[in-house]
């Protein structure tokens, strides 16, 4: 038997969407696009939605939007992947890493202590779709009001930090019954090929700006700036007699095409329904069997407040080190049973360690990162399957845990 980690799931309904886009004469961001944004948006409630072309530029986007500068500072978790905090250096602002909990999500005592008169934003990541401590965030951000130096019209309408949810994990999860996309000021889902719901490439932006903002208004701008700051798209332009357009802004060029979109579309059809329940399945079938285990701390998915959207399962092996985790994966891979590891903390990647990030300084997220190990977790996989990665891991990590009792 051979498993795979994450295969994307193609559907019927992914595969006529797409055919339908390639023979409508439009493949570029159109109709298709309006159309799984008006799905994200009935989904999560939020009052508007714009889709990118990836989690990172709509990051970007947001960030610029909001006007950081060279001197303000982005607090973001050391446990996340590299693209949170790109997505701040590639704002001209400077990531500002804290440490987890032993969930993986951002410390809130953390952030509270980092918070500074330079602090723009913050970016909690709901790691593996387990949402963040949201309410205590934002009621954070307004109690350090006082703090907060506004340095352009945007940033004085707002008052204060802004909140950035890193969502690329959560689409689906929920907190209080709320989905995650009205949790925080500004949400953005991943819609990479390996992420619960897929455009092969795509982001999408969740606006739920506070009073005075605007969402609609700010839905059209940030439109805009995603296609080069310019008043018209493409497929506006391309109709008789609509050719003039203006530049406005320095805009990005990010817009997701329709082709892409429709893809998202097709699963979207079926996430709510049975993606998103086959997740849930499979992840308490995960639990059932390794809660057998002395050795497994198993992860969360559900508690009387949050539900996670169980786009990764983090189990983690109690009593061992690094050396020994990556034994244990070695191990694994003889059985054909791709598994991971989400995620290294940034300051063991070379570029965070050169810019003097050092990970002494983020001790939960090393312990959690030592003995995790990421099971594959996707619709696809059958009962039987599921059994055998189950045997995989336990004889691999009983091997290990049986060499280490016999010295
Ligand atoms: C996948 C991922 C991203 C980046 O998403 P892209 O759409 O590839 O830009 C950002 N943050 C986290 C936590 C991710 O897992």
């Amino acid at each position: 038997m051979k498993i795979p980690f994450s295969p994307p799931y193609i559907n019927d309904s992914v595969k006529n969407e797409v055919m339908d886009s390639l023979e409508s004469g439009w493949i570029t961001t159109g109709p298709k696009v309006k159309k799984l944004e008006s799905q994200i948006a009935a989904l999560t409630k939020a009052p508007q939605v714009l889709c990118v072309n990836s989690w990172t530029s709509g990051a970007i986007l947001m960030l610029k939007w909001f006007g950081v500068q060279p001197d303000d500072e982005v607090i973001l978790p050391a446990y996340t992947y590299s693209a949170t905090a790109l997505a701040v250096i590639h704002a001209h602002a400077k990531p500002v890493m804290v440490d987890v909990n032993e969930d993986f999500n951002i410390s809130l005592k953390a952030i509270e202590k980092a918070i500074t008169n330079k602090t723009k934003a913050i970016i909690p990541v709901d790691i593996a779709g387990w949402p963040c401590d949201y309410p205590e965030i934002n009621q954070l951000v307004i109690h350090k009001k006082g703090l907060f130096k506004p340095d352009n019209e945007i940033q004085e309408m707002l008052g204060r930090i802004l909140v950035i949810s890193d969502a690329a994990h959560s689409i689906g999860a929920a907190y209080e019954g709320k989905q995650t996309g009205v949790l925080t000021d500004v949400t953005i889902f991943s819609l990479h090929a390996v992420k619960n719901v897929t455009t092969a490439e795509g982001g999408a932006i969740c606006l739920n700006m506070p009073a005075p903002f605007d969402n609609e208004e700010l839905y059209n701008t940030l439109r805009c700036y995603s296609l080069n700051g310019q008043t018209k798209d493409a497929f506006t332009k391309s109709k008789a007699g609509a050719w003039s357009y203006d530049i406005i802004f320095p805009g990005l060029k990010i817009n997701m095409p329709d082709v892409l979109a429709a893809i998202g579309i097709g699963q979207m059809e079926e996430y709510i329904c049975k993606t998103l329940p086959e997740r849930i399945r499979i992840f308490e079938a995960y639990n059932e069997y390794l809660s057998q285990r002395e050795w497994a701390i198993l992860p969360k998915y559900k508690s009387n407040k949050k539900q996670s959207s169980c786009h990764i399962y983090a189990l983690r092996v109690s009593g061992i080190n690094e050396e020994q985790r990556d034994q244990i994966i070695t191990l694994i891979s003889t059985y054909d049973v791709a598994v991971n590891v989400h995620f290294k903390p940034l300051p063991l990647l070379s570029l965070f360690k050169e810019m003097g990030y050092s990970i002494a300084d983020f001790p939960i997220s090393y312990k959690q990162y030592s003995n995790e190990i990421s099971l594959p977790i996707y619709p696809q996989l059958t009962d039987e399957e599921i059994t055998y990665i189950v045997k995989a891991v336990c004889e691999s990590v009983e091997q290990v845990l049986y060499a280490q009792e016999k010295l």
